[in-house]
């Protein structure tokens, strides 16, 4: 590994000079669980670490009337153990409950979770200089793509791995960034890019801006959300396939519905035909076909993937009707 300087910020504002404007001198440091990783593998090397846990005030939940305030370096076991946020705001609760290992969860930040890089083994093997790397091939186009995106990939077909992204957009969150010139927050659900947009990252990330918070609104009365993921082994496993449902019912209607897709496109996946088929209809059998059905109209399977698109249908089902019910 290549030998860098690890840099200790005494605040917060010091970070985004720190990081500067080339992406590939210098990184942030959160749990590390994915960065040591990169760092490792030799698919980063940077000049500089800045290790963003020196600073404090950042790992910290609060919730009020408004909603929910979380701070960047919360763990994803701070999060999964909250009582506000099992009962409130459940699929984020249940999505950091389904990342990883219990280790994995107690050292992983929600930032970093937000940031992570693909896991394409196309993008994480040395042998391979993929699109993602600076290449000019995405070798899952032809090669066993069985993990690979179903739905807006192209140019390169990545998955976005993490599991709180989804649950956080049907949840209406928005994420706050600190850069040289002072904050911005955004939707989460515009924090987000396709290959298409930019190729070589999967967020709008200014090269030295990080993440500090993440807000998520007060729900309606009575709304209730679901997070079910599909994953080829129980533990420390990515999704194939995950859904994430808020919904808010009259009775047996469904008044709004936000249904996120995870594990089939290189971006948290906002299934908005489903949204509109389902808000303002009373639940039924055929409703949530139709929904599931139009969620993956436009689903592009790659040959060992195709699998991922009854996988997804059957997931949304379930989902919807476990909101609904719940
Ligand atoms: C075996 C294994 C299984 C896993 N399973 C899952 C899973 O099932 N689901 C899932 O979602 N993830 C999974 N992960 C990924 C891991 O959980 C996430 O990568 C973890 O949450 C990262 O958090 P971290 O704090 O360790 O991030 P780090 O590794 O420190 O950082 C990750 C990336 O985010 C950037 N970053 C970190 N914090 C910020 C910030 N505040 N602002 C801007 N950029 C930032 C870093 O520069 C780096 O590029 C798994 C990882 C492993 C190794």
């Amino acid at each position: 590994m290549k030998a860098f300087e690890f840099v200790n910020p005494s605040s917060l504002k010091e970070v985004p000079a720190l990081l500067g404007q080339n992406r590939e001198k210098a990184v942030l440091l959160a749990g590390g669980i994915d960065l040591l990783g990169e760092l490792k593998e030799g698919l980063i090397e940077p000049d500089r670490v800045v290790n963003l846990k020196a600073v404090s005030g950042l790992n910290a939940i609060k919730a009020d009337g408004k909603g929910l305030r979380i701070g960047a370096l919360t763990t994803l076991a701070q999060i999964e153990g909250d009582p506000t946020i099992q009962k409130t705001y459940k699929a984020l609760a249940d999505a950091a409950a389904s990342v990883g290992s219990v280790q994995i969860r107690n050292v992983g930040t929600l930032g970093g979770n937000l940031c992570q890089r693909p896991r394409c083994w196309y993008y994480r093997g040395e042998a391979f200089h993929c699109l993602k790397k600076g290449g000019s091939t995405c070798f899952a186009v032809d090669g066993n793509n069985k993990y690979n995106a179903i739905l807006g990939g192209g140019p390169s077909y990545i998955v976005h791995p993490s599991d709180t992204a989804p649950a956080l957009i049907a949840l209406n969150a928005k994420v706050t960034l600190l850069g040289p010139k002072g904050s911005r927050t955004l939707p989460l659900e515009d924090f987000f890019v396709l290959p298409g947009e930019i190729l070589r990252r999967e967020n709008v990330l200014a090269p030295d801006e990080i993440v500090t918070e993440v807000e998520v609104p007060a729900p309606a009365p009575g709304a209730k959300s679901v997070y079910l993921k599909f994953q080829e082994k129980d533990s420390m496993d990515f999704a194939l396939s995950a859904v994430a449902v808020a919904l808010t019912m009259s009775g047996d209607t469904i008044r709004t519905a936000r249904v996120v897709l995870g594990g089939v496109a290189p971006k948290p996946w906002p299934a908005k035909e489903a949204d509109a088929l389902l808000v303002g209809q009373k639940l039924s059998e055929d409703l949530l076909r139709r929904a599931a059905d139009a969620a993956l109209a436009k689903a592009q399977p790659l040959g060992y993937n195709d699998y991922k698109v009854p996988l997804t249908r059957t997931l949304i089902q379930r989902a919807v009707m476990a909101a609904a019910k719940a």
